[in-house]
């Protein structure tokens, strides 16, 4: 069989544990096969991120932005415990969000939808996408436990120190608890251009939920900077797609979600998008099915799984044990990179062979062939990682 050829390669972040051993499975079964892959390849392991002072995953980043996509395995953000384990000089920053820094990006989580495994909500029949503005707010927020009674207010300097602006908080007592938080003109606006650009890019309608009726100067600047992106920049655009940008209010935003079929794309403020970022891919069944794309404003893609590097069931593989590990979000990862490459290339072969690819994952799964993860959902019987995969391999080649 002839193998299909890339123009440009892409960057290939790899990662650690579980996740590191399925990365080299997918490639060697259902990549190489096919595939004359091209691909730039960075360890991002965490003994080679000791090994470079973490300036591999600096050299990985500019990759991507080069290269304009990347594919990105698992990888652990070291913790006190980490350290120990593998003797680490420093506690190096989670790679993530060095990445992020670096493309200035927003996450996009979308899961992915299989006949047979229905999500919770019986009228969702698309996914859900959740983009979460991932800085500032109160995850950038100073704090302050009262000790005593007193007076709090909100006071701005400017850079010669002169007070220009003060407000009245409330007048506490001790046990009481303040908080001010920020956010920039600048990050709102990437998020913004990131989320119209990705709306764009899937042909999916736009959601955009805050609170601008209670929080009339902070969240309304939010809302504002969202509609004159949308005016200036993306309406013809969405109008010719017949697409549609919607601001809500967060509360009749969830209400919506929860009467929808799905299929639009929601973007949220960064508490917002964390708590119903896990809320949506729990209620569609399991964190491997679950897959994540990060979208620079200048329109750089990087694709990985949503999930982590599954260490307990590297344990279990490390001792011997043939463990059933979901490859679906991983596969994705790899298909909408190759996708993306693809489309940017004017490659309709390689374009075909990530849908291909897709289907034939989605198949597998329909059949009745499963992992672990999703063996209780469907009511079947697990097979292992590799059983699977040979599987899909069997599709494609059928
Ligand atoms: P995790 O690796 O996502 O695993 C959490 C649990 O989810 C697993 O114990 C497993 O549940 C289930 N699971 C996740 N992926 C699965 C798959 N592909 N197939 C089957 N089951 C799957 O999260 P974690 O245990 O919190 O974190 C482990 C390490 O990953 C940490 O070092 C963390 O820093 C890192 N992490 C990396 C990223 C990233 O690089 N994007 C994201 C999150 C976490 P069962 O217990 O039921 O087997
Ligand atoms: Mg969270």
């Amino acid at each position: 069989m002839e193998l299909i050829r890339m123009q440009n390669p892409i960057a290939e972040l790899d990662g650690d544990e579980m996740t590191r051993i399925v990365w080299k499975q997918i490639k060697e079964e259902l990549l190489l096969p096919f595939l004359e892959l091209k691909t730039e390849y960075y360890d991002l392991g965490l003994e080679n991120r000791e090994k470079t002072g973490d300036q591999v995953t600096i050299e990985a980043s500019e990759a991507i932005k080069r290269l304009g996509v990347g594919v990105k395995c698992a990888t652990i953000t070291p913790n006190a415990q980490r350290m120990k384990e593998y003797g680490l000089t420093r506690m190096w920053k989670s790679p993530n969000g060095t990445i992020r820094f670096i493309l200035d990006g927003t996450v996009f989580r979308k899961p992915i939808l299989v006949p047979g495994i229905a999500p919770l909500v019986s009228n969702w029949k698309k996914p859900i996408t959740i983009a979460r503005h991932a800085f500032g707010d109160i995850y950038r927020s100073a704090e302050y436990m009262a000790d005593r009674p007193g007076h709090a207010e909100l006071s701005y300097n400017d850079q010669n120190g002169e007070t220009v602006f003060t407000a009245n908080i409330a007048e506490l007592s001790e046990g009481d608890v303040i908080m001010g938080q920020f956010n920039t003109e600048r990050s709102i606006r990437s998020f913004a251009e990131s989320c119209f650009r990705y709306a764009v890019n899937e042909r999916e309608d736009l959601w955009f939920s805050a609170k601008d009726t209670i929080s009339k100067i902070y969240d309304q600047r939010f809302r504002d900077i969202f509609e004159e992106l949308y005016e200036t920049g993306y309406r013809k655009e969405f109008e010719r797609l017949g697409i549609k940008y919607r601001y809500m209010l967060i509360d009749s935003a969830a209400a919506g979600i929860m009467r929808s079929e799905g299929g639009m794309i929601w973007a949220c403020k960064n508490y917002d998008g964390d708590v119903m970022s896990d809320l949506i891919s729990a209620a569609f069944g399991s964190i491997a099915m679950m897959s994540s794309v990060l979208v620079s404003p200048d329109g750089k893609y990087e694709y990985e799984a949503a999930h982590g590097t599954v260490t307990d069931l590297y344990y279990r593989y490390k001792n011997g044990e043939k463990v059933s590990v979901n490859p679906t979000a991983m596969i994705f990862a790899w298909t909408g990179a190759l996708a993306k490459r693809g489309e940017l290339d004017g490659s309709r072969e390689l374009s075909g062979f990530a849908e291909r690819l897709e289907s034939a994952c989605i198949d597998t799964i329909a059949s009745g062939i499963v992992t672990g993860d999703l063996a209780p959902l469907c009511g079947r019987k697990p097979v292992d990682t590799m059983t699977f995969l040979s599987a899909v391999r069997k599709r494609m080649e059928g």
